[in-house]
């Protein structure tokens, strides 16, 4: 784990990478299964509403905030639809569509995407003091969703791609992420080299999401020394991390976060 550090305080552990730390304008972090009040197979920091009852995830929100700083009542969270939309944050009431990667230039309003297997990536320009949060699964990647987020911070904030910070979270790695045909087709189409994937028995392909990621970085504009990948697979450290592909489906979800001001 190059350039990331895992920060522990009242129970509550979470990543962090040092590149996006170092940058002194943001608060930030990619969460684990550690440090709610979630049971089960939900145990213990579930920080999707739509998988249990609104108190317990309150209480989990309640307590990532006090460990992490994040501004609670403000946090704009994604409608994840494995799409490549990106919003502005805060988001307009009125806006009820699929929404997975929300970018601001605005403080104390922290940004959440959510994951379990799936990429959070974090996108944090120094220059103009702008962020971006982007869930990217197998579609979104595909989809180029963080060259759409990368495309917002230029429209909406004057970013220049070169001066952006990119950090990857714990999500399915090479050596779990199993596919079908069909999404090395859909890659294909979409441009992406063929070496994305390895083949494995039983006509299945493992796909290299991290490197796809970094791919569509890099071809948006940013520094290949800007791109940070955790390198951590979710479905290889199930204890600590929620998998949807380890347990079947019967998982909470993780959150990364960004916010503008201050860090702690
Ligand atoms: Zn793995």
């Amino acid at each position: 784990m190059d350039g990331f550090h895992m920060k522990e305080r009242d129970g509550v552990v979470t990543l962090h990478c040092d590149a996006l730390d170092a940058l002194g304008f943001t608060r930030h972090c990619f969460t684990t299964r550690r440090g709610g009040v979630s049971r089960g197979y939900l145990a213990s920091m579930n920080l999707a509403y739509s998988r249990e009852d609104k108190e317990t995830v309150d209480e989990n929100y309640r307590r990532l905030a006090a460990a992490e700083g994040f501004t609670l009542r403000a946090v704009s969270r994604t409608r994840q639809v494995h799409g490549a939309r990106i919003l502005p944050a805060p988001q307009d009431p009125a806006d009820t569509g699929g929404v997975d990667g929300l970018v601001t230039d605005k403080a104390g309003v922290p940004l959440a995407v959510f994951t379990a297997d799936c990429a959070g990536i974090l996108l944090a320009d120094p220059r103009t003091k702008s962020v971006g949060a982007v869930h990217s699964g197998w579609r979104g990647t595909a989809a180029r969703i963080c060259a759409a987020a990368v495309k917002q911070m230029r429209l909406l904030y004057g970013s220049d791609p070169e001066d952006i910070v990119a950090a990857v979270g714990p999500s399915i790695g090479p050596c779990c992420f199993e596919v079908g045909g069909d999404v090395k087709d859909a890659f294909a189409a979409a441009g992406f080299p063929a070496g994305l994937f390895s083949e494995v028995p039983g006509g299945k392909y493992h796909l290299d999401l991290w490197r796809a990621v970094r791919q569509t970085l890099t071809d948006a504009g940013l520094r290949a020394e800007n791109i940070h990948i955790c390198g951590e697979c979710t479905v290889c450290h199930s204890d600590l991390y929620y998998s949807h592909r380890a347990t079947a489906g019967r998982r909470g979800n993780m959150a990364a976060m960004i916010e503008i001001g201050g860090t702690k």
